[in-house]
């Protein structure tokens, strides 16, 4: 069997810091309650934050991350561009990028997308509905119908992302709008997948469902095999042209 990805749970870990009614959900930082069931499914996990060296990004943590988990919202200028192309580049090469929530606008999302990710939103305690547009997708597996979290943020549409190479999750909010929460996607040889639900002042990430969908997330985005990607001039063919032509 291949062995599960190795995971590094990123997040800025400011609200929880600062406002208390966040502290109050997510005591530890959202970071541990994201790491906490995948560790208990068996994913290799460590977590990383904002204000460390490097923001927990260094070479070397990228290089041992298979699958990188990322939540960010009030902090997003405050990663460092160099940081971000540095994401971004090992995406290309092969890392997984699994975004949630507000994520949708942090530096490297924006970058691998190249569009702005810009949505509507409302926090208004809205039930919302998720429901399953891809039953057969490995990121939907043991998900029923569909599956709602009594409150969350709202979400809507227009969401200005490039069309999703499949789209896993729709989601409807009580207020009336909807909103493509499950999006999947490959940059190079990295796969990414943006998943909408998240919000810090609710308990969204102790949800069964939602962490059933990160792990599942997290196995689908993991390499395939080891990148070797080449480009450039290429003088010598691989076999004699023109060799295939000789009846
Ligand atoms: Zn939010």
């Amino acid at each position: 069997m291949t062995p599960l990805p190795r995971i590094l749970v990123w997040n800025e870990y400011r609200h929880e810091t600062q406002h208390p009614e966040v502290a109050a959900v997510y005591p530890d930082g959202i970071h541990q309650a994201l790491a906490r069931p995948l560790a208990a499914a068996g994913f290799p996990v460590r977590t990383a934050t904002l204000d460390q060296p490097e923001h927990g990004l260094s070479e070397a943590a990228l290089a041992g991350t298979d699958v990188l988990i990322w939540w960010g919202h009030m902090a997003h200028d405050e990663v460092q561009d160099e940081i971000a192309a540095r994401v971004q580049q090992r995406v290309l090469a092969g890392m997984g990028l699994v975004v949630l929530h507000s994520g949708h606008f942090s530096k490297p999302f924006k970058r691998l997308m190249g569009t702005s990710c810009d949505l509507k939103w409302r926090e208004a305690d809205e039930r919302e509905r998720i429901w399953v547009l891809a039953p057969g997708h490995p990121i939907a597996a043991g998900l029923g119908e569909y599956f709602e979290l009594p409150r969350e943020e709202m979400y809507g549409e227009f969401f200005d992302i490039p069309a999703p190479d499949e789209l896993v999750f729709m989601s409807w909010f009580q207020g009336g709008e909807v909103f493509r929460s499950g999006c999947c996607y490959t940059r190079g040889a990295g796969r990414i997948f943006y998943f909408r639900p998240g919000h810090e002042t609710y308990p969204t990430y102790y949800d069964a469902n939602v962490q059933r969908v990160i792990a599942n997330a997290a196995r689908w985005a993991a390499p395939a095999g080891p990148a070797r990607l080449s480009f450039g001039h290429r003088p010598i063919p691989i076999e004699p042209i023109g060799a295939g032509q000789e009846v």
